[in-house]
This record gives structure tokens, C-alpha cells and sequence, in this order.
């Protein structure tokens, strides 16, 4: 059993002062399979006294000073891919394609960030105005447990890019994570204090970290819930923040689409990273007169959708992260029926086989009111609502009643219908047949699903602060 007992301070690893505990357990065997200390205020002050007294050095190094670090961290966090994956799989139970995705591409986030910067424009002129981007101080990261070091990455990476130090909250689920990329980046060779990480509790060090008076600047992913909490304790100072929170994705079936291939993408986009993604398309909006049709191919297309440990490199569908977790969706699928949805397939308990493991049945209901809770609701597991909808402009109004507004799927055939209704999606993000990632590209959500944008140049923009000089 591993025990995790130390953060990352000024650039060494230095015991936790506080002394609660954490279990870590691996989800696809309920087994406990470490420990993690938990921070206290006082640890958090030590790490931010450490990153505020290396904001100087950073906001005063070089463009090419910084691309040389983003470089170092990619090529570090590469050579760390295998043991990044394992951790990943021991720990929250990615199915293999994830993990992939996830643990053996996080180091290309700072590949990203020193292209942007190397056609930066940190000096523009603005009529007679000199307009200048500064560091906007020290930040703090928040990060949720469902793809550990994809979000830690990609949040240092733009601190560094922007000349900012800073200090980074991880989930406290996800501390062997942490530990195993935090192996990785020390290798990096960064200014002491640039990095500092503490494992800690949200209630205790995340909240200590976002009240901090020297914090300016809050990047936080998770829930939205968390992000409000956050926003009313940044408010205090009027410290900036970056919020990343939950979704409801609809994925709108046009009446043109070829029906085959909707279902296997319809399903790829709601079960991605076993539903646990706030970018799953959890409501599939279909025309009425299709709904039969769509169903039949959904639930066939279910056999490629199998259950099952990370170890096990067919498995497309992991385990729920906690017993917390596993409670939660099963409580949705019960609410789901009660509301009078149809179940057309999985519902609630373990699949066939997995007696031990906090394993859901993928689950799909049908005749879906898009004002039943599950239709509404973050259920954060591979549970899928198939809304029927007269019309494209009732597919369009369905999908933008929603508290969240992150990301968007289309899937149909005329390319520039398919533009012409994207341009009318309430989101942050809107893919279209499923297209690639586009990594410079902002991400981020609107209406609940949160306030700014991540990667880029938009990424970097909200850790500067513009300065005017009028001569
Ligand atoms: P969570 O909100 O419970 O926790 C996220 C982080 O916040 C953890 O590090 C936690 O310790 C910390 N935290 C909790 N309470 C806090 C407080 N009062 N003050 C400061 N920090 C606190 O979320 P989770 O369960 O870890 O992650 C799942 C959620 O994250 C889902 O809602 C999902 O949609 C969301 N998410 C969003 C994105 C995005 O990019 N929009 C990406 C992934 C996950």
C-alpha cells in the first residue's frame, strides 16, 4: 500500500504538516490501495509564501526562457507516460482508450503553449495607447480526479507561459496520480516555488487556497457546485478565476444523418471516459419519426460498449470513481424510472459477472422528458437520455434548455446545415461528427458550465492583465 505523505514546496518534496488522512482505493476491486496526508491552512500558506517569492523571477524571464521550461516539462512528462497510464488505471479505472487519450498526451499541452507563445503579442499598440500583458500574479489550480493529469498539465503549462508561479490543489482522489506526474516534473528543473503542489482536502486546503489573499488568480475544473463556492470566495478580493464546471451535452441526431454511424458515435460521446466527462453528450435528441430506428441501433451497438477493469485492454467502460459515486448514478437510474422514463437498457446494480467493483450497468433511457431531472442533471456516469424532437428548431430549443451550455455534438450529412445549427447552440464548444480536438482552440463553457476559457491563446489571456500606458 502506498503512502503519500509529502507536497511539492519550492521546488523539493516536503512532509505534509496536517494530519488527517485519506484512504485511495482501486475502483475495479474496492480494495484499498494507499493512503494520502491531508494538508492543512498552514501547508497551503507555506506554498503560497514559496510561489509568491518566485513570481518575481518568472514574470521577469524570458519568451524564450519559458518555451525552454515548456519544452523540459513535455519531454519529462513524456518519459513518464507508462507509469502515468498505470497509475491512472490502478487508481480511477480509465478503460485503456482513455488512458491513452489522457495519461500518454498530457505532456503535449506544453508543446501547445510555447507555440502560442512564440507569436505572442505581448506589446500592442492600441491608436496612441501602449498596451502591455503582464503576469497577472500568483495562481492557484484546482483540479477534479477524472483525467488528474491532463487538467494539472495544462494549467501549468499556462502559468509558466504567462510568467506566473503557482500552487495546485489536485483531487485528493487522485494523490497517486499526482504523485507519479509529480516525479515526472521535478525532472523539469523549474525555478524553486514556480510549481508547488499540495494534497489536500477541498474543504480544508482548497478552501484555504482560494481565500488566500496572495492567490490573484483561481483556475479551477469540477463541479459546479465547487465553482460556485469558489467564485463567492474569490469575490472577497476580487482575485480572478478561470471556472471549468459540469455539462449536459446534447448530441442532436438531424434527420439526414446516416443512422449506422450515429449510434456508434452517439454512444463514443456519452460514454466517453465511462460517462465520468463533463463533455459527455448525455441527451440524444432524435427526430420522432427516427426514434424507433436510432433505438434499435443503440442498443445493438451497446456490444461494443464492454464493462470491465483497466486491466483488461477490451474493457471500453471502467468503473464509477467511489462508492460515493457508484450510489450516486444508481440513485439515477431509480429517479430516471420513477419519472416515468423508459429504461431500454442496463438500469440499476452490477453487469453480469463484476460482483466486486464499483461497476454500473451503461444504461439508456428512452422517451426522456428534457424536464425530467435526469435530463437536466450531472449524472456523471454512462447514463444516456434519448429526448424525442419535432423539428429542427424544437432539436435546437431542447438542447439550449439547460443550466449548462459546455459542449454541444452534432451529427447529419449537409455540411452547411450542420453550420447553421451549430451557430445556434448555446455552448462552449459544438463537434460535428465527431471531429478531432483542436488543441489551441478555447475551451470552456457557458451559462453554468463556467466563466473563461482554457488553452491557447485565450487560455494564456486570462492569466494576464493588460496594462495601458497613454503617452
Ligand atoms: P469537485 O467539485 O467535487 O472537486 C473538484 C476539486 O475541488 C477537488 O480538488 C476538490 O478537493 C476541490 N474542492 C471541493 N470543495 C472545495 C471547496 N469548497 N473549495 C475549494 N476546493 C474544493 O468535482 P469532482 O467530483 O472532483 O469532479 C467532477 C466534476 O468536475 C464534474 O461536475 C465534472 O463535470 C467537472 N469537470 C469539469 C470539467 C470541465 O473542463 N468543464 C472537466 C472535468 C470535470
Amino acid at each position: 500500500m502506498q503512502k503519500i505523505s509529502e507536497n511539492y514546496i519550492d521546488g523539493r518534496f516536503q512532509p505534509v504538516s496536517g494530519d488527517e488522512q485519506a484512504p485511495l482505493f482501486n475502483p475495479a476491486t474496492e480494495e484499498q490501495i494507499g493512503i494520502v496526508r491531508l494538508s492543512n491552512a498552514a501547508d497551503v500558506d507555506t506554498a503560497v509564501a514559496a510561489a509568491k517569492r518566485t513570481f518575481p523571477v518568472m514574470a521577469h524571464s524570458t519568451v524564450p526562457e519559458r518555451i525552454a521550461m515548456l519544452r523540459r516539462l513535455a519531454d519529462v512528462v513524456a518519459a513518464h507516460g507508462d507509469a502515468m497510464a498505470s497509475a491512472m488505471g490502478q487508481e480511477y479505472g480509465a478503460p485503456t482508450y482513455f488512458i491513452d487519450y489522457s495519461a500518454r498526451r498530457a505532456g503535449s499541452v506544453f508543446f501547445d503553449m510555447a507555440k502560442v507563445l512564440e507569436s505572442y503579442a505581448w506589446q500592442r499598440r492600441i491608436g496612441a495607447a501602449e498596451v502591455e500583458m503582464r503576469p497577472i500574479g500568483v495562481a492557484a489550480a484546482i483540479t477534479p480526479w477524472n483525467s488528474d493529469f491532463g487538467f494539472i498539465c495544462a494549467k501549468l503549462a499556462t502559468a509558466i507561459a504567462a510568467g506566473t508561479s503557482i500552487v495546485i490543489k489536485p483531487s485528493e482522489m487522485s494523490a497517486l496520480q499526482t504523485h507519479v506526474l509529480l516525479q515526472a516534473l521535478h525532472q523539469a528543473d523549474l525555478p524553486a516555488g514556480a510549481l508547488n503542489i499540495v494534497n489536500g482536502s477541498g474543504a480544508v486546503a482548497g478552501a484555504a487556497l482560494t481565500a488566500h489573499r496572495d492567490i490573484a488568480k483561481i483556475s479551477f475544473t469540477g463541479s459546479t457546485g465547487t465553482g460556485r463556492a469558489i467564485l463567492h470566495a474569490a469575490a472577497e478580493r476580487m482575485a480572478r478565476v478561470t471556472l471549468e464546471l459540469g455539462g449536459k451535452g446534447a448530441q442532436i441526431i438531424l434527420d439526414d444523418a446516416d443512422l449506422d454511424t450515429v449510434a456508434a458515435q452517439a454512444l463514443a460521446s456519452g460514454f466517453i471516459n465511462s460517462g465520468q466527462a463533463c463533455i459527455a453528450g448525455t441527451r440524444i435528441l432524435v427526430p420522432a419519426g427516427l426514434k424507433a430506428a436510432l433505438q434499435d441501433r443503440l442498443v445493438a451497438a451497446l456490444d461494443h460498449w464492454p464493462v470491465g477493469p483497466a486491466s483488461d485492454p477490451s474493457s471500453c467502460i471502467g468503473p464509477m470513481v467511489s462508492q460515493k459515486q457508484w450510489d450516486r448514478v444508481q440513485s439515477y437510474i431509480r429517479l430516471g424510472q420513477a419519472e416515468g422514463a423508459t429504461l431500454l437498457a442496463g438500469g440499476e446494480g452490477r453487469p453480469m459477472g463484476l460482483d466486486r467493483g464499483w461497476f454500473v450497468r451503461p444504461t439508456l433511457f428512452t422517451d426522456v422528458d428534457n424536464s425530467m431531472r435526469i435530463a437536466r442533471e450531472e449524472i456523471f456516469g454512462p447514463v444516456l437520455s434519448i429526448i424525442a424532437y419535432q423539428g429542427e428548431a424544437d432539436a435546437i430549443r431542447i438542447a439550449n434548455d439547460s443550466d449548462y451550455g459546455l459542449q454541444n455534438y452534432l451529427l447529419g450529412t449537409d455540411p452547411d446545415r450542420l453550420k447553421r445549427v451549430a451557430r445556434q447552440l448555446d455552448s462552449g464548444r459544438v463537434v460535428i461528427n465527431g471531429a478531432a480536438h483542436e488543441p489551441l482552440a478555447p475551451f470552456g463553457g457557458v451559462k453554468q458550465s463556467g466563466i473563461g476559457r482554457e488553452f491557447g491563446s485565450f487560455g494564456l489571456d486570462a492569466f494576464l492583465e493588460p496594462r495601458t500606458v497613454l503617452a
